[in-house]
């Protein structure tokens, strides 16, 4: 079942992933040598409940196993996604991807961004680059009009030019009063296939990309999926509306790219 949102349910989807966006940015300011992925979560869990939401992945159901016990997700290095904050600490050259969700005034918010520990490899930085570039490529394609495989081929396409692995298990998805709605948004796909997007439709994209291969595994705690070649990942994710022209991009990176300042990717 697709929901086509109306301008109203727009603005709220709007205000939830702005939060998210300001939550990031909170991130940005602590994310350093020598700090915990709990102490991020910390920080983005207070934050999300001081602004009246309430963090979407805390208690997240899983049917292999136990719900998702924190706030965020904080994948670092070989960890694409869904990985638990904990004792892990950051150091100097790690890169970790951080994932957050609201749910504020009845919708949901959801956006993620990879960051730098301290200064990185070269050969990191550029897959962080492209892979953010390939996200922006994608939400080019989310217009009245085309349909979903666009996206997927664009953010594929790009991503494989640079001999990245593009991950298929997990992809993008609806989302309004849910996180997850239908249609699901892959980064792969063909031109001109898959679901008709009109005006109105709110998807999340989020290119999950390797340096190595796309293959991966879940660990044993039911969450946290690495490369299987331990090689990095990086993932960033908008949520947008799809436009007449152009998508109108809800969720925002310009809180985290303030405190980056000239380092942001
Ligand atoms: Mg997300
Ligand atoms: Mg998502």
């Amino acid at each position: 079942m697709i929901f086509l949102k109306t301008e109203d349910e727009i603005e709220l989807l709007r205000q939830s992933n702005l939060l998210v966006g300001r939550a990031l940015g909170e991130i940005a300011k602590v994310v350093k040598p020598g700090v915990t992925t709990r102490e991020l979560d910390k920080v983005a869990d207070e934050f999300i409940r001081d602004h009246g939401a309430t963090p979407t992945f805390k208690g997240f159901p899983n049917p292999n196993g136990a719900p998702f016990p924190a706030s965020i997700c904080t994948s670092v290095n070989d960890e694409v996604v869904h990985g638990i904050p904990g004792d892990i600490v950051l150091k100097e050259g790690d890169i970790v991807s951080v994932d957050c969700g609201t749910y504020l005034n009845g919708y949901c918010g959801d956006s993620a961004y990879t960051f730098c520990v301290g200064e990185v490899s070269e050969d990191v930085r550029e897959l962080l680059k492209v892979t953010k570039e390939a996200l922006y490529i994608g939400i080019r394609n989310a217009v009245h009009g085309k349909r979903i495989g666009d996206i997927g081929y664009a953010i594929q396409r790009h991503c494989e030019a640079h001999a990245y692995g593009v991950v298929r298990e997990f992809v993008g998805h609806g989302i309004g009063k849910e996180m997850h709605e239908d249609p699901q948004v892959p980064n792969y796909g063909s031109r001109g296939t898959g679901h008709l997007m009109k005006r109105g439709l709110c998807v999340a994209i989020e290119p999950m990309i390797t340096r190595g291969t796309r293959q991966i595994m879940m660990d044993a705690d039911g969450w946290t999926v690495r490369t299987r070649d331990g090689l990095c990942a990086a993932h960033f994710e908008h949520t947008v509306a799809v436009g007449v022209d152009k998508a109108d991009i809800l969720s925002s990176f310009e809180f985290i790219e303030e405190v980056l300042g000239d380092k942001a990717i």
